[in-house]
């Protein structure tokens, strides 16, 4: 029981015995009480202290990396932006306490003023794809808002969720502010939901677990963010950069193996540059360097467990393979970059989220082909649009029903700008200037003036 994996090499890696739901309520507990005096610990206090956070982190920030290579097989070259990354958000949300204003609004006979005021204790349930960003998505913003949080990291993955909760100590943070809770997403995930005290979930994972969640928070009007599935296009238009757009592409859904919910995994080509774009697209996944993460040249690791390449593997069993990259032998879960050709918007490849290094590619014939195309799916997270003529660049954008689009780019997080997905891929935003927001509720006062 709680026996942590390496899917570098399969090797134990460490024993993190999960919590029960009585360990739950206690962390609850006191996250509640500590919730009393942290809301109102002084709006530049509570900034120092989550500017410190940020400063543990980054102090040991390379020791965070190994960590993650280690626990999840991400490249070290990933796994270093992702501890800068949660760095980044706590320095971002650190600004936040002194600006959570709010509005003054002209009444007759008084006074009208709103305040946003902070939930109480927010509940952070993380998957094992991103362990350090997602953590830090959830916990800076409720932190900066004046909430306490307890969080579950994925049984996978637990160690650097459990490394940051030491460094939050160590910077100074309260005791019961900022709890890690490992465990099953049955027992730990579900006291969360069901806990009267959590006042919020912060949840990302999949749509299926996700929906659950929500019918459970519903129970109690429990707020809710949802980050859940994607399975995001990457539309070539014919008067694109094709070097470019083939290039870049295997980045865009191979980075961290393809198990990222943002992943572009269907590639919609225009049919007249089809042929083109394969041959282009060919030796870039040929070249794609898929090695023991821990190298500072990989740019792909292993899947995270035997399990789930086993279940990446069932999508490519009786699929047209165009052409794969390689990987290595030997122990861990490793799955080769691959191809596919998709016969038609039927294939179960081309509609299911697969997260592993699986792509399919699927001809078009028109602009509104490829948007109606892109828009097939009950998921609508992220995207990418190639072309040079900018009209159709903004039409497409304004069509594809997602929450966060790139064009002649694949970027799609930055901590500053919101993140997050329409349709099936969730609900609410995260990072970005109006995260607080999802940690906060409004209230009104009126303050009467007349003698
Ligand atoms: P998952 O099975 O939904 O698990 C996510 C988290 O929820 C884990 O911590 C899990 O615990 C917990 N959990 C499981 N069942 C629960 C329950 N009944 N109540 C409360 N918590 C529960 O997802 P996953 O397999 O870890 O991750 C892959 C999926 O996440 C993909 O579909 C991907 O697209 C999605 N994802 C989305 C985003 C986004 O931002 N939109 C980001 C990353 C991943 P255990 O550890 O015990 O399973
Ligand atoms: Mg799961």
């Amino acid at each position: 029981m709680g026996e942590v994996i390496s899917p570098v090499d399969g090797a134990g890696i460490g024993v993190v015995p999960g919590c029960s739901v009585d360990d739950v309520d206690a962390a609850v507990s006191r996250a509640a009480a500590a919730f009393e005096t942290w809301r109102h610990v002084a709006p530049g206090d509570r900034g120092r202290l989550l500017r410190r956070f940020a400063a543990q982190v980054d102090a040991h920030l390379e020791e965070l990396a190994l960590l993650e290579v280690r626990n999840a097989g991400h490249t070290i070259g990933n796994a270093r932006w992702e501890a800068g990354n949660v760095r980044d958000v706590l320095d971002y949300y650190a600004g936040a306490p002194e600006r959570l204003t709010g509005h003054q609004i002209p009444v007759p006979g008084g006074l009208d003023v709103t305040f946003h005021e902070p939930l109480g204790v927010v509940g952070v349930i993380v998957p094992w794809n991103f362990p350090m960003p997602i953590a830090g998505w959830g916990f800076a913003p409720a932190l900066a808002a004046g909430n306490t949080v307890v969080l579950k990291p994925a049984e996978l993955t637990p160690l650097t969720a459990l490394r940051l909760a030491d460094l939050a100590r160590d910077a100074g943070l309260p005791d019961g502010v900022f709890t890690v809770l490992p465990g099953r997403g049955s027992v730990v995930g579900e006291r969360f939901v069901t806990h009267p005290a959590v006042r919020k979930i912060c949840f990302t994972g999949s749509t299926e677990v996700g929906t659950r969640i929500m019918a459970g928070c519903a129970a109690q009007v429990k707020r809710v963010t949802l980050e859940l599935g994607g399975k995001s296009a990457n539309i070539v238009f014919a008067d694109a950069d094709l070097e470019k757009a083939a290039a870049t592409a295997p980045y865009a859904v191979f980075d961290n193996a393809g198990q990222d919910c943002c992943a572009r995994s269907r590639i919609l080509v225009q049919r007249r540059v089809y042929d083109r774009f394969l041959e282009l697209l060919e030796p870039a996944v040929r070249a794609f360097r898929v090695e023991n993460p821990a190298r500072e040249s990989a740019e792909m690791g292993p899947l995270i467990s035997a399990a789930h390449r086993d279940r990446v593997a069932g999508y490519v069993d009786g699929a047209d393979v165009a052409f794969t990259g390689s990987c290595p032998d030997g122990p861990g879960f490793w799955y080769a970059p691959t191809v596919l050709l998709a016969g038609s918007p039927a294939d179960r490849h081309w509609r299911e989220e697969v997260f592993g290094p699986v792509v399919s590619v699927l001809p078009f014939d028109d602009e509104a082909d490829a948007i109606r195309l892109a828009n097939d799916t009950e998921y609508g997270l992220s995207g990418s649009i190639w072309t040079r003529d900018v009209g159709r660049a903004v039409r497409v954008a304004r069509a594809v029903e997602s929450g966060n689009l790139s064009v002649n780019s694949h970027s799609s997080v930055r901590y500053w700008t919101p993140f997050g997905g329409m349709k099936r891929s969730g609900l609410g935003r995260e990072l970005g200037p109006d995260a607080l927001h999802a940690f906060t509720d409004v209230k009104n006062v009126f303050i009467g003036t007349e003698e």
